[in-house]
């Protein structure tokens, strides 16, 4: 029998998905699991420390530079922002985490919002994970890398801001982080900086095959 899709068609299917994130647009802000949007077909989330560089990424990624608010007020009331991409996906913004400031019980209830929404969000195809070169995989990264695999979710890790340290030094950055990633099969890092294009594209390709691969027919024949 025929495949359903040929190569070529898979191939236009992605470059559609890529070329749509540029009609990125806000939905919805969640205070909790219960106010997000209904499940949609695929949507892939973006977590980190607080200035880990998660909006600009995101602005990076869509090419908006207002999308995500690049600045944020310390402890104000966190919120998971949803933007609508292509047809009934979404990337999410989830809350900053790592304020010094923010007081324990505040700090351990959206730490549970973020493990509920890890663990029973259908419609979640990816997690983006977004780390400061400088210090990278802190211990609350691990705690949600752990989170995700516990729900076989890959996830993407970014090191951010790749450009403030050399190349050589950024390089031995990523091997460590990439052998500490070795007992997570299904996670993936990549240097990041939004001042480089090449890094931008590696992440879009990222974000739209995780968007498009949970769009296929289960059955499809892949031509990876
Ligand atoms: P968020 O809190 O994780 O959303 O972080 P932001 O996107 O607000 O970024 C925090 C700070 O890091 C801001 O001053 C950004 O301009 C800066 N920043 C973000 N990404 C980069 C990058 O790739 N390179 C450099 N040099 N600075 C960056």
């Amino acid at each position: 029998m025929l495949p359903f899709f040929t190569p070529d068609a898979r191939l236009t299917l992605k470059v559609q998905t890529l070329m749509k994130f540029s009609h990125a647009s806000f939905t919805l802000s969640a205070a909790r699991l219960a106010g997000c949007p209904s499940d949609s077909l695929a949507e892939v989330a973006f977590a980190g420390r607080s200035n880990a560089g998660k909006s600009s990424a995101i602005n990076a990624l869509t090419g908006q530079s207002k999308l995500a608010r690049i600045s944020k007020t310390p402890g104000r009331t966190q919120l998971i922002n949803f933007f609508s991409v292509a047809d009934n996906h979404y990337l999410v913004d989830l809350p900053g985490y790592g304020f010094a400031k923010v007081p324990l019980k505040v700090k351990n209830q959206w730490q549970h919002e973020l493990e509920q929404y890890l663990r029973k969000r259908q419609a979640l195809s990816g997690l983006v994970l977004l780390s400061d070169i400088r210090h990278p995989i802190k211990e609350f990264d691990r705690t949600m890398i752990a989170w995700a695999t516990q729900s076989e979710l890959p996830v993407h890790v970014l090191l951010t801001k790749a450009d403030k340290l050399k190349r050589g030094a950024a390089n031995i950055t990523l091997l460590k982080v990439r052998q500490e990633l070795e007992p997570f099969p299904d996670a993936t890092v990549q240097l990041f900086s939004i001042q480089q294009q090449q890094a931008i594209e590696e992440l879009r390709r990222k974000v739209s095959d995780w968007l498009t691969v949970a769009d296929e027919p289960a059955g499809l024949p892949t031509t990876d």
